[in-house]
């Protein structure tokens, strides 16, 4: 898979700088909003995004994406001790890459700080990223409403950023690709003025990645443009064939994977082969299933008691096969899993993947939301997390929602966090 990437970005109604960095790559994408006064967050903003670039093309896939995460944590750190007036800069970073791991093609994603990342489903807008501010923190710990954090004076206090330590908590994303998934990126820039309706609405109208990040950045501007605004867009694509002249590191460097799981549509040089092997392989089952009908001279002596055997065959194999049937059956309602759709926690029943003829079924919608769980659960939500019986099931949603209660508040302490470089106060 590759990325087919657009950055839109424009220094809004009110700042008279754009401190907010960009990069859209066909395998690399990154938003960074940097902060700090002077020339500050313009430095480190565009230090974070050279860094990360830099690093990513020693080492790509997911370690190589939150390797470079550090790395450019680390150049921003560096950077702003040598300099006296770049001291106490730093900036957000929500970065994507496509890479392949284990046959698959997959996003990663890594983020600190309050940009986000994005992905456009068939039914909503799915955020993948928890915001690393003072106010989200409260949201979690149920100290205010989000509808109260989204005009608390002190919203835009980061809890994270890079830069402003030598070392950094990165929180890692991951979801397998399919061609036509749509991924945002976007500094706070965008979400304080536009909301998430807004932006569904304008990426679902927007023919091309370019397009709606174009429309998005202008959505922000009608709305009040207070802050830097920033958009990558990018559109999940296949690889172009081999040999077409693609510059793609990570999704080209893996051709020839075994069928497996994988039922995006390969490349369709690889499907002859398959279809060969498996025509090849047809006319031998085909058949003998049927037992051959008697030989004609045998009929005419014994037809009744031959009549009376194919009856009881008949019923035994009903038998047989209703048996197997409705163990089948058993088997998949008494399976659960926990999951997400639309960006909220679900449970099923059945299997993941569906099983012959059944597909899961939907028996309770939590309060749940990717928002209001660790990060680190989200890759198994995703694929689905299974578990014997409603009742267990249940539980496991539980202790989710215990584990991200038990989610320890960033002491706050001895140094000054920094803030963005928003400095326009609430209307109202
Ligand atoms: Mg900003």
């Amino acid at each position: 898979m590759v990325l087919d990437a657009s950055l839109a970005t424009d220094v809004g109604l009110v700042r008279t700088s754009n401190q907010d960095r960009g990069l859209a790559g066909p395998v690399l994408c990154a938003v960074a909003d940097g902060m700090g006064g002077h020339q500050g967050g313009e430095v480190a903003a565009q230090t974070a995004v050279d860094a990360l670039e830099k690093s990513f093309a020693d080492q790509g896939g997911r370690e190589g994406l939150e390797r470079a995460v550090r790395e450019a944590n680390r150049a921003v750190w560096e950077r702003s001790l040598a300099d006296e007036s770049l001291r106490g800069m730093g900036t957000t970073m929500t970065a994507a890459a496509a890479v392949t791991r284990d046959g698959v093609a997959r996003l990663v994603g890594v983020n600190v700080g309050d940009s986000r990342a994005y992905l456009l489903h068939n039914d909503g807008l799915e955020r993948l990223t928890a915001d690393h501010t003072l106010v989200a923190e409260m949201v979690r710990s149920g100290q205010i409403s989000a509808s109260e954090a989204a005009v608390h004076p002190r919203r835009h206090i980061l809890t994270r950023a890079l830069g402003v330590e030598a070392d950094v908590e990165v929180d890692v994303w991951e979801l397998v690709a399919e061609a036509g998934m749509r991924l945002v990126l976007c500094s706070d820039g965008l979400v304080n003025e536009v909301g998430e309706d807004e932006i569904t609405s304008v990426l679902r109208q927007a023919p091309t990645a370019q397009a709606a990040a174009a429309a998005l950045v202008e959505a922000a501007r009608t709305n009040g443009g207070s802050d830097n605004i920033t958009v990558v867009v990018a559109d999940v694509r296949e690889a172009a064939p081999a040999g077409a002249g693609g510059t793609e590191t990570e999704a080209s460097a893996s051709p020839p994977r075994d069928a497996g799981p994988d039922q995006a549509g390969l490349p369709s040089a690889n499907n002859p082969v398959e279809d060969g092997l498996a025509t090849a392989a047809a006319p031998a089952p085909s058949e003998p299933a049927m037992p051959a009908s008697p030989p004609r001279r045998r009929r005419a002596r014994g037809s009744r008691t031959v009549t009376l055997k194919v009856v009881l065959f008949v019923l035994l194999l009903g038998l047989v096969l209703g048996g197997a049937v409705a163990a089948v059956v058993i088997y998949n309602n008494s399976s659960y899993f926990v999951t997400l759709q639309s960006g909220r926690v679900v449970i099923k029943q059945g299997r993941p993947t569906g099983l012959l003829w059944m597909h899961p079924r939907t028996v309770q919608k939590t309060s749940l939301t990717t928002a209001t769980v660790l990060r680190s659960s989200l890759p198994e939500l995703r694929t689905g997390v299974q578990e014997p019986s409603l009742a267990a099931a249940r539980h496991f949603v539980r202790n989710l929602a215990e584990e991200y209660k038990a989610l320890p508040i960033v002491p706050r302490g001895t140094v000054a966090l920094p803030t963005t470089t928003t400095t326009t106060t609430v209307g109202g």
